[in-house]
């Protein structure tokens, strides 16, 4: 079962080609890693995949739903494809709760109390549900963090992006989000994570991908990249 189907991509900003025929198939339970150089793309083509970036060239499918131009299933797809950035964004004006409440009930039409509860079962999942009721600016970078997945793990979406999601954080708050993620990972989360954390790609990644210049240059096992430990 294919998740993500892309095919010969790319995408300019302005006359900037950004992505030159990127072919990537990701399959479900399937966990990448891309990695790369700063600038060579990585952040560009997951941002292709939930429609916050649109490719000129080639096709992407996810989930089956090809993305093109005109489009008006976006949210259709959105809802599909969990993403988490290095920033958390989430919103400052909402409890922990409600920011992981919102997708169900807005988007989705989930009835209130029925949004708590899967709110609450994803909080747990990332272990803070003690934190529901602060807000983001009284939460560590970390747990700020753990909440921008369960929000995302929220929609049940069929596949998680991880844009630099330790990047930001100050180190010692990098292994509670690494074990997160590697907790979803063994569950069988489908997964596309940008990230530098070599030590993450080793344990997790079936697959690691390696972007240059908006190309992929090269695609192997874990250990072909890095070697056994
Ligand atoms: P990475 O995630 O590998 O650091 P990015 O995908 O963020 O790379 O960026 C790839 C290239 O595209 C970089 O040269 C970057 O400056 C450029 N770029 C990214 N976003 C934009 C944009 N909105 N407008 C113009 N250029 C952009
Ligand atoms: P991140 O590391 O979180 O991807 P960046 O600093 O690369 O953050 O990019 C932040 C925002 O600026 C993104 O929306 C990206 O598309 C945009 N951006 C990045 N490079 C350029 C560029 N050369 N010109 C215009 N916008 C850019």
């Amino acid at each position: 079962e294919k998740i993500i189907e892309a095919t010969n991509v790319s995408k300019w900003y302005g006359a900037f080609r950004a992505l030159t025929d990127v072919n990537i198939t990701v399959s479900k339970s399937e966990r990448i890693v891309i990695c790369g150089p700063s600038g060579s793309g990585k952040s560009t083509l997951i941002r292709c995949f939930n429609r916050l970036e649109a490719h000129q060239e080639g096709e992407i499918a996810i989930n089956g739903i090809r993305l093109h131009n005109r489009m008006r299933n976006v949210t259709e797809v959105r809802k599909n494809v969990g993403m988490v950035f290095q920033h958390f964004n989430l919103f400052p004006h909402m409890t922990v709760l409600m920011n992981c409440m919102a997708g169900p009930m807005w988007i989705n039409g989930v009835p209130e109390a029925e949004a708590k509860k899967i709110a609450l079962k994803f909080l747990e999942r990332v272990r803070i549900p003690d934190q529901a009721n602060k807000y983001p600016a009284q939460l560590s970078g970390g747990q700020q963090q753990r909440v921008a997945i369960a929000r995302s793990l929220c929609m049940e979406p069929a596949v998680m992006l991880f844009d630099e999601p330790t990047s930001a954080l100050d180190p010692e708050m990098v292994s509670e989000v690494l074990e997160t993620m590697t907790s979803l990972a063994r569950e069988g989360m489908t997964m596309v994570c940008v990230t530098h954390e070599m030590g993450f790609a080793r344990a997790v990644a079936d697959r690691v991908i390696f972007m240059d210049c908006g190309r992929i240059v090269e695609e192997g096992n874990p250990d072909d990249f890095f070697g056994n430990p």
